[in-house]
């Protein structure tokens, strides 16, 4: 909700504040996992509304979206950041006041081997998407631009690896990226500061852990898990599987960007973490223990047993851990989900929507 204290007012009031508050929002990648959830939140719990512009690359999918879609305040642009002239177009004709900028390519496996779009998507896209912005907002009286926000949504993999004795990543970490992946994710994040800095764009930059949840596309390391496990298959696992990670319920994410675009401070950048770190083998374990409460098969005694350990991948980070104080402190933001929990939803989640996922599959094929 917009406002704290809704409690003590009149409902009508309480509605006709929230509907002067209403922002139009341009979303980037709204098709994709953070963004679908993102969106979902938006069109739900709050009184804004989006223009969901995206590529529909093969992580897109509108099936993510079909709960929303009929909403007044919900439009879908397909689109490619790619074609400045399409993205300057969309972005004039939404009208938009904020930006949330979530389209990327997102797979590090993938930016190993085929490094390109990455670079094009991530970094020349971005490159487009705020040369669009100022020129839509060099358009606008300033009674239009003095609230405007672009909100660019960036990763903890820009900071690279911790040692194991090290201290979580600050908002103030030094950029050390290791893969093709984060390296244009942390120049995507160099172009945002620079256009801020530069030219006055009115910016804000978040870096978030690992996210899990329903609507994750199949190809990722926890969706990966459950469909094997009902596929009889085996669970690869990098390295020896003590690499940690940080696990972040993708409803707290998206809360979190609400946070920031509604309440953070121009020119900062916030750090979002769920102080939930575990190794790949404890979490793949993990949702291994769930699926044997929630979908035994005969002659397999755990899914356990599948799990079978693959050559490490290079530049594979050891370790990340996010010190989200700042967030925590400032924006009065915290995640809701307990981890356990949020896992026992997501196992569920995929178990109860085979359609979702296999027709994903079936266009891999
Ligand atoms: P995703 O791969 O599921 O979705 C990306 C979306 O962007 C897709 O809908 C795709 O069609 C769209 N897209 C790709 N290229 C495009 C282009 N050229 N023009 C327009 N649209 C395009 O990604 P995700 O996991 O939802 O991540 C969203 C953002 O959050 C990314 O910027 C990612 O770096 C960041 N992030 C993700 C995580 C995570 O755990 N998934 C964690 C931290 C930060």
């Amino acid at each position: 909700m917009l406002f704290k204290g809704n409690r003590k007012r009149p409902f009508a009031i309480v509605l006709i504040l929230e509907l002067i508050n209403a922002v139009k929002i341009f979303i980037t990648g709204g098709a994709g996992f953070i963004g679908s959830n993102l969106v979902r939140l938006l069109i739900k719990e709050t009184n804004h509304s989006v223009t969901n512009f995206d590529k529909l690359t093969y992580a897109g999918n509108p099936e993510s979206l079909i709960d929303v879609e009929e909403s007044p305040r919900y439009e879908f642009i397909k689109g490619d950041l790619l074609d400045l002239a399409v993205t300057t177009e969309a972005l004039k004709k939404s009208g938009a006041e904020a930006i949330i900028h979530l389209a990327a390519e997102s797979h590090v496996d993938r930016s190993i081997d085929h490094p390109a779009p990455f670079i094009q998507t991530n970094v020349l896209g971005t490159y487009n998407l705020l040369q669009a912005s100022m020129e839509v907002l060099s358009q606008r009286d300033s009674s239009r631009t003095d609230h405007f926000r672009f909100l660019h949504v960036s990763t903890d993999e820009v900071f690279g690896s911790l040692h194991s004795a090290e201290q979580p990543f600050t908002e103030t970490s030094r950029y050390a990226p290791n893969s093709p992946y984060s390296a244009s994710k942390a120049s995507s994040d160099h172009l945002v500061r620079a256009w801020q800095s530069t030219f006055g764009l009115p910016a804000l930059v978040t870096h978030c852990s690992n996210n899990y949840g329903p609507f994750q596309f199949p190809e990722k390391l926890i969706p990966v898990v459950i469909l094997k496990c009902l596929q009889g298959e085996a669970i690869p696992v990098y390295g020896n599987g003590q690499n940690i990670r940080d696990w972040l319920f993708v409803e707290d994410h998206c809360r979190a960007l609400l946070a920031v675009m509604e309440k953070g401070t121009l020119g900062e950048t916030y750090n979002i973490g769920a102080n939930h770190e575990c190794s790949n083998l404890d979490l793949v374990q993990t949702v291994c223990r769930i699926m044997d409460q929630l979908h035994s098969k005969p002659g397999i005694e755990s899914y356990e047993s599948l799990i079978h350990f693959v050559p490490d991948r290079p530049g594979h980070d050891f370790s990340y851990a996010m010190d989200s104080k700042k967030i925590r402190a400032e924006l009065d933001w915290k995640p809701q989900e307990k981890f356990n929990i949020g896992l026992a939803k997501t196992v569920k989640w995929y178990l109860d929507h085979p359609t979702w996922w296999r027709s994903i599959l079936a266009q891999q094929r």
